[in-house]
């Protein structure tokens, strides 16, 4: 199905809240992020809800074995249905819990026997109808661990809509709490939770895999992967570790391989067309396995374009600068100061100093064993929205226990930022055997 008219296929590629309307969904895709003014999320949501069809219903429609479709027009909701009770995957718009209910009904299943109700992230479009679907299920609610904040203020707690009151929900409470990789386990079915994270701190990609005919197809949903506007990756992130989190989702979703990949909005005539194959071939037709690796790429391409158009050489530099003149100041707390409250500082791979306490006391151990510490940049650069700072430090290890001997040994930082233009993680490097050479009197560093 790689013959799709171009808007659908953005349309189908577009896990997304808000930028429904064609303007900003191209804008979107061509990786201009920066819309981000309010105005055009309040504007979006009800445009959204209208050219993609996210209340408007649709027939309910077997996938393969227990996997069902009881969404809406143009968002997924999926039922697994079981001898022990069923599974519901995503509730769509606050609308959808009622014709969720009638999808499922409709099916001959029972939606008083839903057990566990599960969404690839908790924004309204996809968790809207939890509260309704609960209530009248009991479902056991289950979330992964950075996602339980944001469905149980009913998204108020969204590092990027909570202040908007239509993007906000009925909460439920969360009664199981998914960590990464766990599995979910009901009537013979195994579902797997991963945190692919990014759009929403906690957003969650479920596989499963079912048989039917003999034959078996894994099922992947990924959790929503969006970059919307006005989402800020690298100075002033949006919330610490968002660029680590999306590269890390997207390195997840290239090494997955789904025979059926299914999507949180879908794209109605893609799925109509596959629907009346459907009848005809059964499961094998909702097999799509070439469309998911474009997708990814086109993932892979826009997480690439982001992170390209928001690194801002000037600023990276103006920060480096910065921070050496800290080292050079010889207080750590200046140097502790860089960071995120939260943020780490790892050194080759040791155990990270986490919080500005402790990255104070790993800055102070160096200016303690070398007083006459310098130190200078050798070069920084942007790669991949993260900042590469070069350095060479010079001292006399003249300190409690010192050796005297005078070093001088090069490495490199690798910054990840948090909101306010901090570090969030650094990752930084030297030769430790050269070092300990130099300590030694081996070798004369160069
Ligand atoms: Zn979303």
């Amino acid at each position: 199905m790689s013959r799709r008219r171009p808007g659908a296929r953005i349309v189908t590629a577009l896990p997304i809240l808000v930028a429904a309307i064609a303007a900003a969904a191209m804008a979107v895709f061509s990786g201009a992020q920066d819309t981000r003014t309010a105005g055009v999320a309040k504007l979006s949501l009800d445009e959204a809800r209208r050219t993609m069809q996210w209340d408007e219903p649709a027939e309910p429609v077997k996938i393969a074995g227990p996997l069902h479709f009881v969404g809406t027009r143009g968002l997924a909701a999926w039922l697994i249905a079981t001898a022990e009770g069923h599974i519901l995957l995503n509730t769509t718009m606050p609308s959808g819990g009622p014709a969720i209910e009638a999808s499922i009904r409709k099916l001959g299943f029972r939606p008083e026997e839903i057990r566990i109700l599960l969404t690839g992230h908790a924004h309204i479009d996809h968790a809207g109808g939890h509260a309704y679907i609960q209530k009248l299920s009991g479902a056991t609610v289950a979330m992964m661990t950075e996602e339980v904040d944001l469905i149980e203020s009913g998204g108020r707690s969204d590092f990027h809509y909570g202040a908007e009151p239509e993007f906000s929900y009925q909460p439920v409470t969360v009664d199981r709490v998914l960590g990464d990789g766990e599995t979910i386990v009901l009537g013979g079915v195994t579902l797997t939770a991963y945190r692919t994270a990014g759009h929403t701190r906690g957003a969650t990609t479920f596989a499963l895999k079912i048989t039917e005919a003999d034959r078996d197809y894994n099922v992947v949903f990924p959790g929503g992967t969006n970059i919307n506007p006005g989402y800020r990756l690298v100075k002033d992130a949006s919330y610490p570790g968002i660029a680590d989190d999306y590269r890390r989702t997207v390195e997840y979703l290239e090494m997955m391989t789904p025979d059926i990949w299914l999507d949180m909005h879908l794209d109605p005539e893609d799925f109509d067309a596959r629907r009346a194959r459907a009848a005809k071939e059964g499961a094998a037709a909702w097999v799509n396995t070439e469309e998911y690796r474009e997708w990814i790429a086109a993932v892979r391409g826009k997480l690439d374009a982001a992170l390209a158009a928001q690194s801002d050489a000037a600023w990276l530099k103006d920060l480096a600068t910065r921070y050496t003149a800290a080292w050079c100041s010889r207080n750590a707390a200046n140097v502790a100061k860089f960071f995120d409250e939260k943020g780490s500082l790892t050194i080759n791979y040791g155990t990270p100093a986490v919080g500005r306490t402790q990255i104070a006391a790993a800055a102070q151990s160096f200016m303690t064993a070398f007083p006459d510490i310098v130190v200078t940049m050798d070069g920084v650069e942007f790669d991949g929205g993260r900042g590469i700072y070069r350095w060479t430090f010079t001292g006399t290890n003249t300190g409690p226990g010192g050796t005297g001997r005078a070093v001088r040994i090069s490495g490199q930082e690798e910054w990840s930022f948090g909101p306010g233009g901090l570090i969030y993680a650094s990752q930084g490097r030297f030769d430790e055997d050269e070092y300990k050479r130099q300590l030694a009197g081996v070798s004369g560093g160069s």
